[in-house]
């Protein structure tokens, strides 16, 4: 493997990749969850459902969650996982832009609690078949729904140089977008279509300056991010998600959004401001913490997706 490792995927004993969720406790506590308050949970990112099942437990008995996610393998899963609580958990296939829609079918206008734990979860990036990885040799794919048309392969080969460019440089803030971009281009022109994962990753690392190729962060991180990025509209969506969240929740009603690089948190940081600031408005938000919540050390060595996640949450005041 070239460069730094960034660590290989978990298995259970059965050998099936397995996701631990990050900042539980302070999710948890975060969200305000109480025993025998009755409230309502929106989990809008239910994956493996470690999260839903930690609040589950902490509202019981009669907490109710509805969770969301849009990758169908991830909520077959989970509706499995949590067969025992399905009384007070309802999945549905669902994007962070369709939030109001599922919170109308629902009759849900007051909710006292919604979680974001954005990005990919350790299922999603491990699993050699869903592309998301440079370490993984698999079909360049990347798509979390996979009923969604264009997967990354399409993408890359059909974007121009300057897009390429744009998009790398933009999503992925990489500094060597330009000679990224021009070298996908040219294997483009001199081998064909770029259909995997391995092609990709050897094609930036090939691309990097070879002093850039020794950080402890392998090359191909950032383009792979900008990538995910844009086959998956995750920006646009989680704009669309959390003004959707804001809208939803009930007086005294917790936000809780966990990001994991600079392009997210700071969207997330930006809305939470711009709600925070509208005094006159009639709805009043406050942030709960001054800066985000990071995992410790403890958590870090355990779990490398808490490495990066930062959580930051708000409450409706009035
Ligand atoms: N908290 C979960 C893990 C979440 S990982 C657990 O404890 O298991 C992030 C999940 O969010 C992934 O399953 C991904 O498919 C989903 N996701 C990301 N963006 C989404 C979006 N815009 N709409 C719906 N789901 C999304």
């Amino acid at each position: 493997m070239k460069g730094a490792v960034l660590g290989i995927g978990e298995r259970s004993e059965k050998g099936d990749f397995i996701h631990r969720p990050v900042l539980v406790r302070e999710v948890l506590e975060a969200l305000h969850c109480r025993p025998f308050e009755g409230k309502n949970y929106l989990d809008c990112t239910v994956g493996m459902g470690g999260h839903t099942e930690a609040i589950l437990n902490a509202t019981a008995p009669d907490g109710r969650v509805i969770g969301i996610d849009r990758d169908e393998e991830a909520l077959r899963g989970t509706e499995r996982r949590l067969h025992p609580y399905l009384e007070r958990l309802t999945l549905r296939k669902a994007s962070f832009k369709e939030l109001i829609q599922i919170a109308q079918a629902f009759n849900l206008t007051e909710v006292d609690g919604i979680l974001f734990d954005l990005g990919v979860s350790s299922v999603q990036l491990d699993h050699p078949d869903r592309g998301f990885s440079f370490q993984r040799p698999g079909p360049l794919d990347m798509r979390m729904d996979r009923e969604q048309k264009e997967t990354a392969a399409d993408w890359v080969n059909r974007l121009s140089q300057v897009d390429l460019t744009e998009v790398i440089q933009k999503y992925g803030e990489e500094r060597w977008a330009k000679r990224i971009a021009s070298s996908i281009v040219r294997f483009r022109k001199e081998q064909g279509a770029i259909t995997r994962t391995e092609e990709l990753e050897s094609i930036v690392w090939r691309a990097t300056p070879p002093t850039e190729r020794r950080r402890r962060i392998h090359p191909a991180t950032r383009t792979f991010q900008a990538l995910r990025m844009m086959v998956n509209q995750e920006m646009e969506q989680i704009e669309a998600g959390l003004e959707a969240a804001i809208s939803l929740l009930a007086r005294g009603g917790r936000l809780v959004v966990i990001s994991f690089h600079s392009l997210e948190d700071r969207c997330v940081k930006q809305t939470f401001k711009k709600w925070t600031q509208k005094e006159s408005a009639p709805r009043q938000f406050v942030n709960l913490y001054k800066k985000p919540i990071t995992a410790g050390p403890e958590e870090v060595s355990r779990n490398r997706r808490a490495r990066s996640a930062k959580l930051r949450a708000l409450e409706r005041a009035a």
